[in-house]
């Protein structure tokens, strides 16, 4: 194995467990005797020594600023069955946090660092495993991650590797990069269950890994605030936040998204689970369109104002260079919803871009409270749930964040 040496004192971090080591850390490398290449080769196993030679960790080796992501700390290997022991761990999470019922069977089982295997998302959705990487490394031990899934998880039948738009880009990548690795494909859609409700997951042509499970307890939590209320579902995807409010008792339910294969996911995923609802209806429409009233709406539907609307856009933020464009995009959209909301009504309003902290989207949901003069107070502060851990040395690994806000 090649060893990665740090200059002095940029061990500091690695003892404090941070998952990282960056390229401007290290001081040299030393390449094995007959190692054939000049330096080490992407997504290769290497291991990372203090400056005094003395070996502190093990990890993936990546082309870029973050040169190594680690595997494990204080030891020279990874044990034989590592892949195994992670694994098990985050199942056993998942159990413990009873997120694994006859009523529930649909979960993040791996979220990269907060389950100490940085570069690896494995979401499980019913008996499907749908695994994306992002990293070369994760890549390269893509069958050994999906053996050890399938030792462990007993209701598991497929293991669907999805990594076309997450893989880095900077080395050749040899293997298919999406495909099932274990498990025979079926024509029969796959229906996981949340919370006792049912959603349609297409891992094949969904966004992601098919389903965003990290709404899962926002989308409780406006359950409880439906009742009675004309709902608003910007930005719906499968519909998630639609199909509780249906079961919260909502008045009536709109969904929008720009994508037409989304709404033909939420129009599904409403029928499912209530057949016999007439209240709810779904526009494929770019959200500013429709919140500008440029859309075409029927006779029952012309609602101008609503009790409660969820604003759950993609990340406007990739990075961090994106940060004032994307501030001004959160300032406008959560002003023009403002703007829509009755007195006494309820605003659910999100940003899942990493690169924007809550205090960030805080000001920008204060600053376009303020543009449009309402009186508003924060109900919630929400986040990403418990299968979507932080690890507490990796701040980084934090995203979603979520304002509840009553507006008079
Ligand atoms: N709330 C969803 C997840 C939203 S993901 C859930 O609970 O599952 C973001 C969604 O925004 C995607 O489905 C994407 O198609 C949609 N989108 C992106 N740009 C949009 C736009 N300009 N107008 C409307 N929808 C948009």
């Amino acid at each position: 194995m090649n060893t990665v040496v740090l200059k002095p004192h940029k061990e500091e971090s690695v003892l404090r467990f941070h998952p990282w080591v960056f390229s401007g850390a290290i001081a040299k490398i030393i390449l094995d005797k007959n190692y054939p290449h000049s330096q080490p080769q992407e997504g290769e196993v290497v291991k990372v020594a203090d400056s005094t030679g003395k070996v502190i960790a093990v990890g993936h080796w990546q082309i870029g600023s973050i040169a190594v992501r680690i595997l494990a700390f204080g030891t020279e290997a990874l044990p034989a069955d590592f892949w195994h022991q992670r694994i098990a761990a985050a199942w056993q999470l998942r159990q413990s946090l009873g997120l694994v019922r006859p009523d529930n069977n649909t979960f993040r089982l791996i979220h990269g660092e907060g389950d100490f295997l940085p570069g690896l998302v494995v979401d499980i959705y019913a008996d499907t495993a749908v695994v994306q990487a992002h990293s070369v490394g994760m890549h390269l031990h893509r069958h050994e991650i999906a053996q050890a899934l399938t030792a462990i998880l007993p209701q598991l039948k497929n293991v669907y590797y999805k990594s076309d738009d997450t893989l880095p880009f900077k080395a050749p990548v040899t293997g298919d990069k999406t495909g099932y690795l274990t498990g025979v494909p079926t024509d029969e859609p796959c229906w996981a269950t949340e919370n006792g409700l049912q959603f349609r997951i297409d891992w094949l042509q969904g966004q992601k890994t098919g389903f965003f499970v990290d709404q899962r307890e926002n989308r409780a939590l406006l359950e409880r605030y439906a009742n009675g209320r004309n709902v608003l579902n910007m930005f719906c995807y499968t519909g998630g936040f639609s199909v509780y409010a249906l079961r919260g008792g909502a008045k009536s339910v709109t969904s929008v998204d720009v994508s037409a294969k989304a709404i033909d996911l939420v129009n599904a995923n409403v029928a499912r689970n209530f057949p016999d609802s007439t209240v709810h209806h779904a526009h494929a429409a770019d959200a500013f369109d429709f919140l500008n009233e440029k859309i075409e709406k029927c006779e029952n539907e012309k609602i101008k104002t609503y009790d409660l609307i969820i604003l759950d856009p993609p990340a406007f933020a990739k990075h961090r260079d994106a940060i004032p464009n994307a501030l001004r995009g959160y300032r406008r959209l959560n002003a023009k919803a403002i703007e829509k909301i009755k007195p006494g009504g309820i605003l659910f309003t999100f940003s899942c871009s990493q690169a924007i902290d809550k205090e960030m989207f805080r000001l920008a949901v204060f600053t376009a409270a303020a543009q449009v003069g309402r009186k508003i107070r924060i109900l919630h502060q929400l986040h990403q749930p418990a299968d979507h851990p932080v690890n507490i040395y990796h701040p980084e690994g934090e995203y979603l964040k979520g304002l509840v806000l009553y507006v008079e």
